[in-house]
């Protein structure tokens, strides 16, 4: 199994798609977050950010760029690129630095860091379905392969 396609009928579907992938993800993890505007990326990081513990809000980092988490055992970096107006301001922000470590990052419009972004171990791409949302989580290393597979297993039992 690369690519597994999961239909998101309401919010609550997407918060726990975050918590499914976040339980199936080791502690290093470069996740690209696909998708229009209102499709779910930063809904689908609360649930991620929420399962591995973080209580308080998860706010939008469309101005800062990046927004640090330390939780527990991990370290994760949630990214939203929007507004990044040239890929290359993320050599001035350090960006080698967020990715070198253990570490997870999730990281919404990618596309807008090409050139300067490591290459992805997962990419999720949501998309509007009427109301609803459908996801499309593809592996992209052996690593995402293993987190899919991972995945995979948590969804059957459940
Ligand atoms: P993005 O970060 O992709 O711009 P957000 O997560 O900020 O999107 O916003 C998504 C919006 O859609 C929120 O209002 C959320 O409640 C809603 N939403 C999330 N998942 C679903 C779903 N599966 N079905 C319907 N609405 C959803
Ligand atoms: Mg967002």
């Amino acid at each position: 199994m690369k690519t597994c396609v999961i239909s998101l009928p309401d919010e609550a579907a997407t918060l726990s798609l975050g918590a499914q992938l976040a339980r199936a993800c080791g502690s290093a993890a470069v996740i690209y977050l696909y998708g229009n505007l209102g499709a779910g990326k930063t809904t689908f990081s609360r649930g991620f950010l929420q399962a591995l513990g973080h209580q308080g809000n998860v706010k939008s980092p469309t101005y800062t760029l990046v927004e640090p988490y330390q939780l527990n055992d991990r370290t994760l970096y949630h990214f939203d690129l929007y507004r990044l107006a040239d890929p290359e301001e993320l050599e001035f922000m350090g960006i080698r630095d967020y990715f070198s470590g253990d570490a997870i990052c999730l990281v919404e419009w990618p596309q807008q860091g090409a050139g300067f972004l490591p290459s992805p171990d997962l990419t999720l791409t949501l998309r509007y379905v009427g109301e609803a949302r459908e996801a499309e989580l593809t592996a992209q290393s052996p690593s995402g392969q293993q987190s899919l597979e991972q995945f995979g297993q948590g969804r059957d039992q459940a």
